[in-house]
């Protein structure tokens, strides 16, 4: 059976990276009747933020994908939080250690920062304690053997270390990059377990993947480095047979393709990378999210899946459904991808359009509610079967057609400048004098009809006069058919803002 995990660390908002992650591991699950897990990565108590797991849970919950396993559903493989794991990691840390593959180390901060001091002057281009530094320092691989027993029995601090080998090619088949290699020298002898008897994230990360019967892991590609860490823990816990798959998931960049994307440019740019709203509870920093910018949760999604996958054809459009079919690790792009606020906009505005008149009219609703508009929902369904085609998001069905239910007081000055006319204010004369004797049914043929009489009657060409006449009724230069606007506006309102107009 495929089983899969997302691990974030709660250390801030989920950015869209973070997203990213949980929907392809969740897709790739899916597609193979297999089981998608959630697993919170707390080890690192100093980089704990407070809330940070509820907007996790929330972030997927709005887009919809549920981990079978998580701290919130429990499961056969809990807890599913690291530090409710604590006592766990200890023993697979002491079976390294008597294997000759770990070591205890009593190094001070004092005396790892004059090392790396010293190495620095001597040029060396990212000092590291490993196979040749290690020889230089306080561990149980320098100290006498009843030394070391003395200082653990006397309770000095102390971090367990791997032992990395020296000159070996450490290899692992990724399934995005096929083979990678990397050599032991340029590793660091990585901190297992910590001196507060927390393991770090390499050795919990393992431990937990290897304990819940992870198949596949699917993550960022910041965290390829570590990955011949983590080969070496598989090897020397004598899990190698059992190593799950990885798969390195390529960067988001830039809009400008210039490095990668980070929250700075989304703030700065005015466009959200998180999924929704946060303020970070350190410095107060707020940070606009999707959800709460207008985008569906479905548009969101589809957005998303496209950030590094293509499907090889040219269809977009894909619902959650869709995506789990036609997701395959293999189209998974290899370089990075270039973040477009833009497509995100369109793909809303594909799944704004395809919503029905019905359930549009529900969100106007709720945003005319809040101005104290009430309006029936028949009326409702028409402002947004004519608003919806210009739209992005749902805010947009009143903010751009206000002037279908609130006469104009002001009227665009740059469009009025280049088009009101005298022939604009005959034309609407004319056309006032038609609508006060009309008795049929007002229908956008009916409007247009008596415009053109109007015009005609003044041997004046409409197509003239058209924007003035526009500008007049709804106060700016451009918008959905008049006709229709004139419909939902109706005769008696529409001889007002004629009056309005020309006095
Ligand atoms: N806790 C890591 C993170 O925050 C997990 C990395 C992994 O998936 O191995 O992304």
């Amino acid at each position: 059976e495929v089983r899969v995990r997302f691990a974030p660390s709660p250390t801030g908002a989920l950015h869209i990276g973070g997203v990213r992650t949980a929907l392809y591991n969740y897709l790739f699950a899916k597609k193979q009747q297999g089981k998608f897990l959630l697993r919170i990565e707390d080890t690192d108590q100093t980089r704990f933020v407070p809330g940070a797991e509820d907007y996790i849970k929330e972030a997927l919950e709005w887009i919809g994908i549920t981990p079978d396993e998580s701290p919130w559903t429990e499961g056969p493989h809990g807890p599913y939080r690291q530090s409710e794991r604590k006592p766990l990691y200890m023993q697979y840390a002491m079976d390294l250690v008597e294997k000759g593959f770990a070591y205890y180390a009593f190094d001070t901060a004092e005396e790892l920062d004059a090392m790396r001091e010293r190495l620095t002057a001597a040029r060396v281009v990212s000092p590291q304690y490993n196979s040749i530094t290690r020889t230089q320092m306080k561990n149980s691989l320098t100290l006498p053997e009843d030394e070391v027993k003395e200082r653990l029995a006397s309770g000095e601090p102390y971090v367990i270390r791997l032992k990395v080998p020296r000159k070996e090619e450490i290899r692992l088949n990724d399934m995005i990059r096929g083979w990678v290699m990397v050599h032991s020298n340029t590793l660091d002898d990585k901190v297992l377990m910590k001196s507060d008897g927390m393991p770090t994230y390499h050795l919990a990360n393992i431990v937990d993947d290897h304990l819940m019967g992870i198949t596949h892991v699917i993550r960022g590609e910041e965290w390829l480095p570590s990955a011949p860490i983590h080969v070496l823990l598989y090897r020397y816990l004598g899990w190698e047979d059992s190593m799950p798959q990885f798969a390195h998931l390529p960067l988001l960049l830039k809009p400008d393709g210039n490095g990668k994307l980070s929250k700075r440019d989304a703030d700065k740019n005015g466009f959200p990378i998180f999924p929704m709203n946060w303020t970070d509870p350190r410095t107060g920093d707020f940070s606009q999210g999707f959800k709460d910018a207008g985008y569906l949760p479905d548009a969101f999604v589809n957005f998303l899946a496209f950030l590094g996958w293509n499907p090889g054809d040219h269809r977009e459009i894909f619902s959650l459904e869709e995506l789990i079919e036609a997701f395959s690790v293999e189209r998974i792009g290899k370089s990075g991808t270039k973040f477009d606020i833009n497509k995100a906009k369109w793909f809303n505005e594909q799944y704004l359009k395809a919503k029905s008149n019905h359930d549009l009219a529900i969100y106007l609703m709720e945003d005319l509610e809040k101005e104290g508009i009430e309006i029936l929902q028949a009326k409702a369904e028409k402002i947004v079967s004519i608003m919806k085609e210009r739209a992005t998001f749902p805010a947009d069905l009143w903010k751009e057609g206000r002037f279908l239910l609130i006469a104009p007081t002001e009227f665009d000055e740059k469009v009025a400048g280049k088009k009101w006319n005298d022939d604009a204010v005959k034309v609407l004369g004319s056309y006032k004098e038609l609508l006060e004797k009309f008795q049929g049914e007002f229908t956008p043929e009916t409007a247009k009809s008596m415009l053109e009489q109007a015009a005609e009657s003044n041997e004046i060409k409409l197509g003239k006069v058209m924007q003035a006449v526009r500008l007049a009724i709804t106060g700016v230069g451009a918008g959905p058919d008049l006709m229709e606007v004139f419909v939902i506006i109706g005769k008696d309102e529409l001889i007002k803002r004629i009056d309005f107009a020309l006095n």
